[in-house]
């Protein structure tokens, strides 16, 4: 019986691992492939006390510290959630475990375009990852749909390899970081094209043009070539097996969370992605864990702080 499980290794989830081990929960955290989104990001800025690092190698660190705090972290896919009175049942391929307390911080996926070609060429051009991908395209033509923070520091990335890069967002405004927005601004090989949106991708066996709509922008209504398209078009959150228990949702499919960070059954905490906290940061993320954490050990131990 464990006093804590956590459904996720982001850094929300390891966060909490870390956290609740050494305030001596008896705490086990459950992720199929730990890391999360942030092992997608080249970049990492506002990580108090690193100035800056990789996405990948800020969630290692964190996987180390809940490791060495005395978390017991496995690589298993949650199927399930249950109830017994006050016990939790959680049901992955493997094992059953038992938990007097939960937290999910499931995270969140990319979201898709949506247009012709997208799920055809994905892998052939198509990308949701420009750390992932992006060496791929040295001295290539590029394109990144989005305009918001990843978008730009995934154009950023990928203007150190391809020859020529692309940003297509449909507003007339760069919603990014001013740090990034900026940064775009002034790299030569960044190409803003504002109001404008793709409406194919056209190739054969491989990307080679995008299609635009008849928007604002430049190439209204044009076909341009294209050897690769990195799609940054938002997030959205993995909340399925949060059903399993009611846990209430908001119409966006983020799990409601109070002050606790707690959810509306009594010993279900959540953090990060998954949640409805609307500036969704790794450390917002990673605070609404920690306060998870003191709050599953305030309820497992006393249940008096609800
Ligand atoms: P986002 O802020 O939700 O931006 C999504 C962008 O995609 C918007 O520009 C949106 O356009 C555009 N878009 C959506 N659907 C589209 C479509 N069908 N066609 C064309 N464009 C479309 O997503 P994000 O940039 O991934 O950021 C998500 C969250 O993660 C944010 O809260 C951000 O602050 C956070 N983040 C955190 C870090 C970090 O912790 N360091 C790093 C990166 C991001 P519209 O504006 O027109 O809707």
């Amino acid at each position: 019986m464990y006093d804590f499980i956590i459904i996720g290794g982001g850094t929300s989830g390891l966060s909490a691992a870390m956290y609740a081990a050494r305030l001596g929960l008896k705490t086990l955290a459950l992720a199929e492939m730990p890391g999360g989104l942030i092992t997608t990001t080249n970049l990492v800025e506002n990580w108090p006390g690193i100035k800056s690092i990789s996405g990948p190698d800020l969630a290692m660190s964190v996987y180390e510290h809940a490791k060495a705090s005395g978390a017991e972290i496995r690589n298993e896919y949650v199927k399930k959630l249950e109830k017994a009175g006050e016990i939790f049942k959680v049901n992955t391929a493997k094992n059953v475990y038992e938990g007097k307390s939960l937290l999910i911080a499931t995270g969140s996926k990319h979201k898709n375009l949506g247009v012709p070609g997208e799920k055809e060429l994905e892998n052939k051009g198509v990308s949701y990852c420009a750390l992932c991908d992006g060496a791929f395209f040295k001295g290539k033509i590029v394109c990144v749909v989005g305009g918001g923070d990843t978008a730009a520091k995934e154009a950023l990335f990928l203007s150190e390899h391809a020859s020529k890069v692309y940003l297509i967002l449909r507003r007339d405004i760069l919603r990014a970081e001013p740090i990034n927005a900026e940064r775009v601004k002034r790299n030569e090989k960044i190409d803003v094209l504002y109001k404008s949106e793709v409406e194919e991708i056209l190739g054969t066996g491989k990307v080679e043009k995008i299609r635009f709509k008849k928007t604002e922008g430049k190439f209204s209504g044009k076909e341009i070539p294209m050897d690769g398209i990195f799609l940054a078009v938002g997030q959205t959150p993995q909340t399925d097996i949060s059903k399993d228990l009611g846990v209430e949702l908001n119409d966006r499919g983020e799990i409601k969370i109070g002050r606790k960070s707690d959810t509306n059954v009594p010993g279900v905490f959540a953090a990060g992605d998954c949640t409805d906290t609307g500036f969704k940061q790794a450390i917002t993320g990673a605070g609404e864990a920690v306060i998870a954490s003191y709050y599953a050990y305030h309820y497992v131990n006393t249940k008096a702080a609800f």
